[in-house]
């Protein structure tokens, strides 16, 4: 469904990313998990074709389509969403506004969602998330709370029905009942064809979101994949095991 293959990308002229591998079948969840500064958030943007990232090397497939000719709106057409560890604030563009043009991005020309439909679609969603109604007509994240901020994320993936969801530390600044809720929503989104990549600091989202895989990332490429085990140990012990195991240096 999705395949990441020898994917090298870099920053300001500085390798991140170093030959990253991976593949994920329709309805799995896959959990990246590794110390702060490893790539994560590079492998995600890179993946969504954020413009600050170049990629030099490799090939990202979903469903068989090569992501990496897509332009940005092609890759969100084409089912792929990012909710982002450090969501943009934009003035002037209210939170329904937003998400409606996500939406018709989505669907495309001439599939365009009524108002009417729209409008219901969204209430329903904040409702499972326990959003106040205000949020639609707030300005994009403007003022709103880190767990706020998740929660608008997750409100945008629920809304958008995509192929394939990254998570980038969605669980980073939330209280346990939000954490609770987020998870709720994501798992209501589990299905047999959608598939989840989760990235994540620390092992206690992955005990509400159940993954199948766990890999662990470091320096840029996956080093390391087992079951949910792995992220149980890595929260008892950290990372240093890993890398003695692989003889890595700091
Ligand atoms: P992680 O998400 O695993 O914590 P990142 O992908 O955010 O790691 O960062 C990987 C590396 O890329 C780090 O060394 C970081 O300093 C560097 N980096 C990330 N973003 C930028 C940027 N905008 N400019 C320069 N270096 C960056
Ligand atoms: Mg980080
Ligand atoms: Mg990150």
């Amino acid at each position: 469904m999705f395949e990441i293959r020898g994917l090298r990308s870099t920053i300001e002229g500085k390798e991140i990313l170093k030959g990253f591998d991976l593949s994920i079948q329709g309805g799995q969840v896959h959990a990246i998990m590794g110390p702060n500064g490893t790539g994560k958030s590079t492998l995600a943007s890179s993946i969504m074709g954020h413009p600050k990232y170049e990629v030099t090397e490799g090939e990202v497939y979903l469903e068989g389509d090569n992501v990496l000719e897509m332009g940005v709106d092609e890759r969100a057409r084409a089912g792929l969403f990012l909710a982002m560890q450090y969501p943009s604030e934009i003035a002037g563009v209210t939170n329904a506004d937003f998400l409606r043009s996500a939406i018709n991005v989505r669907r495309g020309e001439g599939r365009e969602i009524s108002l009417i439909k729209f409008i219901r679609l969204m209430e329903a969603r904040m409702k499972e998330l326990d959003m106040s109604f205000e949020f639609m007509h707030r300005y994009l994240n403007e003022g709103f709370s880190g767990g706020e901020k998740k929660r608008n994320e997750i409100l945008q993936m629920m809304m958008l029905e995509p192929k394939l969801v990254i998570l980038d530390e969605i669980d980073s600044g939330l209280d346990i009942d939000a954490l609770k809720i987020v998870a709720a929503g994501v798992n209501a989104m589990r299905d047999k064809e959608r598939s989840f990549l989760i990235i994540t600091h620390y092992q206690r989202l992955l005990n509400y979101i159940r993954p199948d895989f766990v890999h662990v990332m470091m320096q840029g490429r996956i080093v390391k994949s087992g079951g949910p085990e792995l992220a149980e140990r890595l929260e008892a012990e950290g990372y240093d095991w890993v890398k003695e195991e692989l003889g890595i240096a700091d």
